[in-house]
C-alpha cells in the first residue's frame, strides 16, 4: 500500500475541508476509518503493519472495543496468529461478554482503529483486567491525539495526526466566510 493518509484520502476516510462534527464542533478534517477498510485486503495490510510492531511482545490475545476496533483487531490477530476477542458496551459500561474468558496473566494487545482521547481503549483495558487479563500494549491505525493520549500502557500508532476542532464562534474557517458542511453531504 502507498502512504496510509493517501489511502485514507482516496477512500474518503479522510476529508479535508470545513466540517461540522457529530459533537457540533467545526474541524478542517473529517475521519471515518471504516471507509479505509471496506476492502479486506486493505485491512489486512494495516493489521500486518501493527502486528510487525508488536510481534516480540509475547502477545497471547488481541482484544478490541466494539464496534470501531473489530475489523482492525481481527486483522492484527490474524497476522499474529493469536485469538481475537472484543469488549462492548452494556448499559453504557464496557464489558467482556459472549462467554469470552481470560486466563490469569494472559498477555493482551488492545487494538482500535483511531485513538482520540484514548477513552474507549482505557475502558476496554479495564474490562479485560477485571477478567484477569494483563494488557501489555495498545495500538491504533490513527492517533488523533498527536501522541498525547495516555491509556496506561505503552502504545503505538501507524500515523499520528493533529485534528484541530473549534467552537463555531472561534472557527477560523467560519471567520473567513467558508460554509461548514456535514460529512457525508458531499457528493
Ligand atoms: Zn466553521
Amino acid at each position: 500500500m502507498d502512504d496510509i493518509l493517501e489511502h485514507f484520502r482516496r477512500t474518503g476516510a479522510l476529508l479535508d475541508g470545513h466540517f461540522i462534527l457529530s459533537s457540533g464542533l467545526h474541524s478542517p478534517k473529517y475521519l471515518q476509518c471504516a471507509l479505509a477498510m471496506q476492502n479486506p485486503a486493505d485491512a489486512k495490510v494495516f493489521g500486518e503493519a501493527i502486528a510487525d510492531k508488536s510481534r516480540d511482545l509475547g502477545i497471547d490475545t488481541v482484544a478490541s472495543p466494539a464496534i470501531g476496533g473489530l475489523i482492525i483487531g481481527f486483522a492484527v490477530a490474524q497476522a499474529l496468529n493469536v485469538r481475537f476477542i472484543w469488549t462492548e458496551r452494556q448499559n453504557g459500561v464496557m464489558t467482556l461478554r459472549r462467554g469470552f474468558s481470560l486466563r490469569p496473566g494472559e498477555r493482551i494487545l488492545v487494538v482500535e482503529d483511531v485513538i482520540t482521547t484514548g477513552g474507549s481503549t482505557r475502558e476496554c483495558i479495564a474490562a479485560l483486567e477485571d477478567n484477569g487479563g494483563e494488557v501489555v500494549f495498545a495500538a491504533s491505525i490513527i492517533d488523533r491525539s498527536n501522541g498525547t493520549a495516555d491509556v496506561g500502557v505503552p502504545r503505538i500508532s501507524l500515523v499520528e495526526m493533529d485534528v484541530p476542532t473549534y467552537e463555531t464562534a472561534d472557527c477560523p474557517m467560519c471567520a473567513r466566510g467558508d460554509i461548514a458542511e456535514k460529512p457525508g453531504s458531499r457528493k
